[in-house]
């Protein structure tokens, strides 16, 4: 029964929280790792945007500014240089002027003989070498402010003199744009991860559910089995006990009986041979279930097995007004199987055949179809069945529901024990049928092979 839930919802609560925890770790490895690119990435190129900016000062000091330059000299080089497209943003050249500093020649033409007082100048003034900082501007125009380097340094004459300061600076935008556009990517891509990790999360949840109902079912299945077994064997006893009494009454044991008398008793008889079927059925249902059913082949004549069949059903037959037919194909050879089960793979379906027809014939046939098997068919003229109608045939407590078959009593199960014994005992069977004109229903039973058969352990103890 529902024994151990607990256990099993814990051990899938683990399975469901670390699945959790793993799908959550994984869009956060992605955001850090991208914070941490970009940071790496944009520390680097800071640091080499910064060189670069102190490159372009030390080469035009080095190469560019010579110290006798007149001021329109130095205006006109700047000039060039801002003409060349490069990403620096002021370009100025100052002159000492006292204390502070008077710019001589700028990219920006209007700036020219402005006094200047910025401690980073001093400072690179005295310490005679290039200050470089990192400082912000906001773009005219737009609420963005840009990034830039500002570098400061001496200018030097042919002797090493310092003459002016230069002062620049190198604008960040390009490569902070494209920081920013990476990052904007990389939400993207985590946002999208985040969808496909809510997704798993949802479809974790659903197989969690389809894991528990399975569970359930099987818990609910094998109840199922252990109450019909249970009952089953419980029912038994009392069924023979009435049988055993109603017998003797019918005998005259208890005295004699009248017509009516005959008569109730007759149809008690009857309804309690049904009851004892059911019950048979349900037995062999749950032994073949539990693999407890064992097959005890043997070496069997089909002759005398067939004909004892006849004999069994041929007073029902006659009832019916059903015509029977043996037909024995050929020399049959004898067969290797359960002879209590092949027998009750021959009453099911002989009994099928005589319940589901009206009038007509039913027919038996044994022959060798292959090798190493007979075919038994059993052929009537009844109700027949279409494609539809056959499809669950062979299943559990499955019964055609037409107008036909109403008023028929069964169960369902007949035709489900017959295939668990047929294939038991090493055959198959099948089945063809046309609605309204017949049925036949046939299996395969091995053949006695000395080789083979011989050993084959003793009786008893071939189970499933
Ligand atoms: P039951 O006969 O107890 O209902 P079975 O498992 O023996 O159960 O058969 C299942 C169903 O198959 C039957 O309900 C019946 O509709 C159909 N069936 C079986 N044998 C025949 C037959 N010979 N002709 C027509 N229908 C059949």
């Amino acid at each position: 029964m529902l024994k151990k839930p607990n256990n099993f919802l814990l051990r899938q609560s683990h399975q469901v929280i670390y699945a959790v925890v793993l799908i959550l770790l994984i869009p956060l490895a992605i955001i850090l790792n991208t914070i941490w690119s970009v940071q790496s990435f944009q520390l680097n190129i800071d640091v080499s945007l910064q060189r670069q900016a102190l490159m372009i000062g030390q080469f035009f000091d080095s190469t560019v500014y010579e110290g006798q330059d007149s001021q329109a000299e130095i205006q006109a080089k700047i000039k060039k240089i801002q003409n060349s497209g490069i990403a620096v943003r002021n370009f100025d050249i100052l002159a000492r002027d006292g204390e502070a500093f008077k710019i001589i020649a700028s990219f920006d033409e209007n700036k020219i003989g402005n006094s200047v007082d910025d401690l980073n100048y001093v400072i690179s003034w005295h310490q005679n070498e290039a200050v470089a900082t990192l400082v912000s501007n906001s773009i005219s125009g737009t609420a963005d402010s840009e990034r830039l380097w500002e570098v400061v340094m001496p200018l030097k004459d042919a002797e090493g003199n310092k003459e002016a300061l230069l002062s620049l600076r190198l604008s960040l935008k390009l490569i902070d744009d494209l920081v920013r556009e990476t990052l904007t990517k990389s939400y993207i891509i985590l946002a999208i991860t985040v969808l496909i990790v809510i997704l798993l999360l949802a479809l974790n949840t659903r197989l969690f559910e389809h894991a528990l109902l399975f569970k359930k079912l099987k818990e609910v299945d094998k109840m199922k089995d252990e109450f019909i077994s249970i009952a089953s064997h419980e029912l038994r006893t009392p069924i023979t006990t009435i049988k055993g009494f109603l017998s003797m009454a019918m005998e005259g044991d208890y005295g004699e009986l009248n017509d009516i008398g005959k008569k109730g008793f007759r149809i008690m008889e009857a309804s309690v041979n049904r009851l004892g079927a059911l019950v048979d059925d349900l037995l062999n249902v749950s032994r073949i279930e539990q693999n407890r059913l064992t097959i005890s082949p043997k070496v069997i004549s089909l002759p005398e097995v067939l004909e004892s069949i006849e004999a069994e059903f041929s007073l029902r037959m006659e009832e019916k007004g059903l015509k029977f037919k043996l037909t024995q194909e050929g020399e049959l050879p004898t067969i290797w199987a359960d002879e209590d089960k092949f027998r009750q793979i021959l009453v099911n379906l002989m009994g099928n055949a005589i319940k589901y027809t009206k009038q007509g014939e039913i027919e038996l046939i044994a022959k060798q179809t292959e090798p190493k098997f007979v075919t038994i068919n059993v052929k009537d003229t009844g109700i027949g069945m279409d494609a539809k109608e056959r499809e669950a045939l062979f299943e559990k407590f499955y019964r055609v529901q037409t107008e036909d078959t109403r008023g028929i009593v069964g169960t369902g199960l007949g035709l489900w024990i017959t295939k668990q014994l047929v294939e038991l005992m090493g055959g198959k069977i099948y089945v063809d049928s046309i609605k309204h004109v017949g049925s036949q229903f046939y299996f395969t039973v091995p053949i006695y092979n000395k080789l083979i058969h011989k050993a084959a352990p003793p009786a008893n103890n071939l189970s499933k």
